[in-house]
């Protein structure tokens, strides 16, 4: 009990010289509770039979907590996971101009719903609806807050208490809970499958349609890919059936790119222009997927559509919000010059970047790690690496890249843990993957004049 009583009070140590500048910094109340905090531990570890820790020490810990509770959640991170669209890690990469615009929306009072020309009350979807009308062709467009909620209003806008007629081949999930049986439930919306897991033929749709049908709707597969003895009904065909019967065909395309990704040697992926021209009345996308802008649900097409969509309540529930406009708009921009597409939207950039630059970076970089894994039973070395898309897109292709990997010399797993760890809790985390045991950290996402900043954090690293 004696032993307790020389631990400096609460006061005493708010009083001390050294922790004046951390008052200053962080404010009276935040250390106030840390000293509270850390004094409280003292005593219990005390009690327990540990020394009493001293002044100094004291306020080095109250230090170290108010660091940590100034720390962003969140904040940056180097993806070297060699998933571009990593979608636990934020998506698409903002180029720079949709940065800029972001920054001076944030900043700034903008015509947001505001008509310049005539002073009136104007509409935030004015913002882009017409570049994005002008890139894809279709009448019309609108903007919610990301593809899943783009889905929901246009079925629970056009399909409530209707039937929606789906191939059993396109009931998917998406990571994080998408599930389209779910969210045709929740919107109100009662599915009908048709065909079978690998085939479906138009004459299933056909046998489907009902008094009570909305739509007939296609959902791009995405996150994964059926091979071997299949059969998906082209576009064409289910748009020409779903008219004929007077009933909207509508497409839920997913990652939808404005540009033929082929130009780069990327594979195909279908765009909101094929699905209009193939008859789509209504196509839905994400914006943060391969388009390469912000988290965002773009839906065109046929104009009195958008108009039903515009008028549900819901719309006003999931409305994106001045900072998304202001990215959005400067990404779609990027669009209308596809032949400068890749030196200027990031995205993109990552996904064509080539082979041999990567492993170039990977030998830049080799020193580094080897220094900083120098003490360690590992071993560093160059090596080849396949990164994948992500986010759903072209699920099965992936491209060549190389990285840097890390492998225990002998049986020491435990070891590739530690230092994925270590990696991960560095001010600015290194976010690697552990595969077939070893530690692999794919540079494709690492750009070039980050390389410095990198090797200087691994110098600082220690496991
Ligand atoms: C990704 C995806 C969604 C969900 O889009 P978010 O923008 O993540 O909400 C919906 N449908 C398909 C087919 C998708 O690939």
């Amino acid at each position: 009990m004696n032993r307790l009583a020389q631990l400096p009070s609460v006061d005493r140590l708010l009083s001390h010289a050294l922790v004046a500048p951390l008052i200053q910094q962080h404010g009276r109340n935040v250390i106030t509770r840390l000293v509270r905090k850390t004094l409280a531990a003292a005593r219990e570890a005390a009690s327990a039979g540990h020394l009493l820790p001293d002044e100094a020490l004291l306020i080095q810990k109250v230090g170290a907590g108010a660091a940590a509770l100034a720390t962003p959640n969140l904040r940056p991170v180097f993806n070297l996971t060699g998933t571009v669209l990593h979608t636990n890690l934020g998506r698409s990469p903002l180029p720079e101009e949709a940065v800029d615009a972001l920054i001076s929306a944030a900043r700034n009072p903008c015509a947001l719903e505001y008509d310049i020309e005539t002073g009136g009350r104007g509409d935030r979807d004015d913002i882009v609806s017409e570049l994005l009308c002008e890139l894809t062709g279709a009448e019309a467009a609108t903007v919610v807050n990301n593809n899943a909620a783009a889905v929901f209003l246009l079925l629970n806008t056009l399909a409530q208490r209707k039937e929606v007629i789906v191939s059993r081949g396109e009931l998917i999930e998406i990571g994080g809970a998408f599930r389209v049986p779910d969210i045709m439930q929740r919107a109100g919306a009662k599915l009908v499958e048709v065909g079978t897991t690998n085939r479906t033929h138009l004459k299933d749709f056909a046998e489907a349609i009902t008094p009570r049908t909305a739509m007939l709707m296609k959902v791009h597969a995405s996150n994964y890919a059926i091979k071997g003895f299949t059969h998906v009904v082209p576009e064409v065909e289910l748009a020409a059936l779903a008219h004929q019967h007077g009933l909207p065909f509508i497409v839920d395309l997913g990652s939808g790119t404005l540009t033929d990704l082929e130009r780069w040697g990327l594979p195909h992926e279908p765009t909101p222009q094929e699905a209009i021209t193939a008859g789509a009345d209504l196509v839905s996308f994400s914006g943060d997927k391969l388009l390469g802008g912000p988290q965002a649900g773009l839906l065109v097409g046929r104009k009195d559509l958008i108009a039903k969509l515009k008028k549900n309540p819901l719309k006003r529930a999931l409305r994106v919000g001045k900072l998304t406009l202001a990215a959005l708009e400067a990404v779609l921009r990027l669009y209308r010059d596809p032949d400068r597409l890749a030196e200027r939207l990031t995205a993109l950039q990552q996904l064509i970047r080539p082979e041999a630059d990567i492993r170039a970076a990977a030998g830049r970089l080799l020193p580094a790690l080897q220094q900083a894994m120098a003490s360690l039973p590992v071993s560093v070395a160059i090596t080849a690496l396949n990164s994948q898309i992500g986010s759903g897109s072209l699920p099965v292709d992936r491209l060549p890249s190389a990285g840097l990997a890390i492998r225990p010399q002998g049986k020491k797993s435990g070891v590739l843990n530690r230092i994925e760890a270590a990696l991960r809790k560095r001010p600015r985390p290194i976010i690697g993957r552990i595969e077939d045991g070893a530690l692999l950290l794919d540079l494709r996402c690492l750009a070039t004049h980050e390389e410095a900043d990198f090797a200087a954090d691994l110098a600082q690293l220690t496991c």
